[in-house]
C-alpha cells in the first residue's frame, strides 16, 4: 500500500517583482538570451506596449496589438506568422489573460518562450494552461511550453486599471485560491500560498477601491493575484471555474464578472464537504462564513453581484444546469440538478447566500 500523502511538482520560471521593476526588462531578457522580442498587446494597451518596446531598444523586433478576449484563432494565426516574419526569438505579452494567452499560443505553435508582464489580477502568466477560440468553441489545455520563463511584476502597471476591472480581476484570482483550497491534488504548500493569496487581495481590494491611486494596496493586489495564479496552475479546479467556463461560453458573459458573481454561491455549495477550506477562507477574510463574506467583501467593492446584470437570461438558467452537469469537474459536494438551479438562481437574481447554520 502506498503511503504518500501528496505529490507536487513545482512550475519554474523567473520572477521579479515590485514597483519600477519593468525597468529591469531588456537586463533580464538579455540574461535569457532573447535578442529579437516581439511584444504584445490589446489596442487598448498599445502605449504601454510602445514603453516597453522603447524600454528594449534593439532587442525589440515589432509590436503586435491585436490580443483579444479567449484568443480567437485568427489572431493566433496572424500572430503567429508575424512573429516568423520578424525572426522574433521571445514574445513579451505585457497585459491581462487575453494578452498573455495570445503569447501562450504563439508559444504552442511555434515554441518561442514568453515573457509575461501582467497588468491585471488574472494569473495566467504562471500557469502552464492555455486557450484558443474557433468557431465558437473555447479548446483550453496544459502544456508545459506555454508556461512564461520570465514574469516581471510591476505594480505601477496596474495603476490605469479601470475599478470595476480591477476589482473582478481580483475576486476571479481569489477563485482561483478557493477553488485551489479544496482541489483534488492541492497540498500544505499550495494551501498556504492560497491562503495568503486571499489575504492580500481581500485587504488590497477595498483599499485601490476607495483610492486607485494606492500604490501599497496595488503592490498588496498584485502579490495576491501572483500566490492565486501560481495554485491555479499547479492544481484541478472544480465547481465553480465548471459554471463560469459555462457560463462565459454559452452567453458570451464577461470573464471576470461572472467570476465575481458566481464564487460566493459555489463555495456555499461546497460548504459542508471542505470544513478546512472554509476555515482558511474566513480566517484570510476575517469574517465568519466564507460564502456570506466573499458576498460582502464584492459588495463593498461596489462590483457586480447579479448575472441578471451582465447579460444572462433567466432561462439560460436550466440550459447552464444542463451543460454544467456534462463532463462534470470532479468536486468536493456531489453535483445534481436541484443544487445547481438553485445555486445559478441565486447568483442570477444577486442574492446573498445564507450563511452557514
Ligand atoms: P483581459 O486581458 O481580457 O483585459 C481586459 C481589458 O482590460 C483589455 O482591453 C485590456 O487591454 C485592458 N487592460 C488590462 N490591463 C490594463 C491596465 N492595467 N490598464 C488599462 N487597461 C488594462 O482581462 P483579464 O481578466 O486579465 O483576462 C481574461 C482572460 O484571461 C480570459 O480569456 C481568461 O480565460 C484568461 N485567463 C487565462 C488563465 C490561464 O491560466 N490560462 C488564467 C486566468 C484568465
Amino acid at each position: 500500500m502506498s503511503n504518500i500523502a501528496f505529490s507536487y511538482s513545482p512550475l519554474t520560471g523567473r520572477v521579479i517583482f515590485g514597483a519600477g521593476c519593468l525597468g529591469l526588462l531588456a537586463e533580464e531578457i538579455g540574461k535569457l538570451g532573447y535578442r529579437r522580442a516581439l511584444v504584445l498587446c490589446t489596442p487598448q494597451q498599445r502605449e504601454q506596449a510602445e514603453r516597453v518596446a522603447t524600454l528594449l531598444g534593439s532587442q525589440a523586433v515589432g509590436v503586435c496589438d491585436r490580443a483579444a478576449m479567449h484568443v480567437p484563432i485568427e489572431v493566433a494565426r496572424e500572430a503567429i506568422a508575424e512573429a516568423a516574419r520578424l525572426r522574433a526569438d521571445c514574445a513579451v505579452a505585457i497585459g491581462g489573460g487575453s494578452t498573455v494567452g495570445l503569447g501562450k499560443a504563439i508559444a504552442l505553435e511555434s515554441s518561442i518562450p514568453v515573457v509575461a508582464i501582467p497588468t491585471t489580477y488574472a494569473g495566467s502568466e504562471v500557469t502552464p494552461i492555455y486557450g484558443i477560440t474557433e468557431g465558437g468553441l473555447k479548446k483550453t489545455g496544459r502544456d508545459i511550453r506555454v508556461l512564461p520563463r520570465l514574469v516581471i511584476y510591476d505594480p505601477h502597471l496596474t495603476l490605469s486599471l479601470p475599478d470595476r476591472l480591477g476589482i473582478t480581476s481580483g475576486i476571479n484570482a481569489i477563485a482561483h485560491a478557493v477553488e485551489a483550497l479544496y482541489a483534488v491534488d492541492g497540498n500544505p504548500v499550495t494551501s498556504l500560498m492560497a491562503e495568503e493569496g486571499i489575504r492580500a487581495l481581500a485587504n488590497g481590494l477595498p483599499k485601490i477601491h476607495a483610492d486607485p491611486a494606492d500604490l501599497e494596496a496595488r503592490t498588496q493586489c498584485l502579490y495576491g493575484a501572483w500566490l492565486c495564479g501560481s495554485v491555479l496552475g499547479a492544481t484541478s479546479m472544480a465547481l465553480h471555474h465548471k459554471l463560469c467556463h459555462t457560463l462565459g461560453g454559452t452567453f458570451n458573459l464577461p470573464h471576470a464578472e461572472t467570476h465575481t458573481i458566481v464564487l460566493p454561491h459555489a463555495v456555499a455549495f461546497n460548504r459542508s464537504a471542505t470544513p478546512e477550506a472554509m476555515s482558511r477562507i474566513e480566517r484570510a477574510l476575517v469574517c465568519k462564513d466564507a460564502a456570506t463574506g466573499l458576498w460582502d467583501l464584492a459588495k463593498a467593492c461596489s462590483a457586480p453581484l447579479a448575472l441578471r446584470d451582465i447579460g444572462m437570461p433567466q432561462e439560460g438558467i436550466a440550459r447552464a444546469v444542463d451543460l454544467a452537469l456534462q463532463k462534470p469537474y470532479a468536486n468536493p459536494s456531489p453535483i445534481n440538478r436541484i443544487g445547481l438551479t438553485e445555486l445559478l438562481s441565486k447568483a442570477w437574481a444577486g442574492e446573498r447566500p445564507s450563511e452557514a447554520g
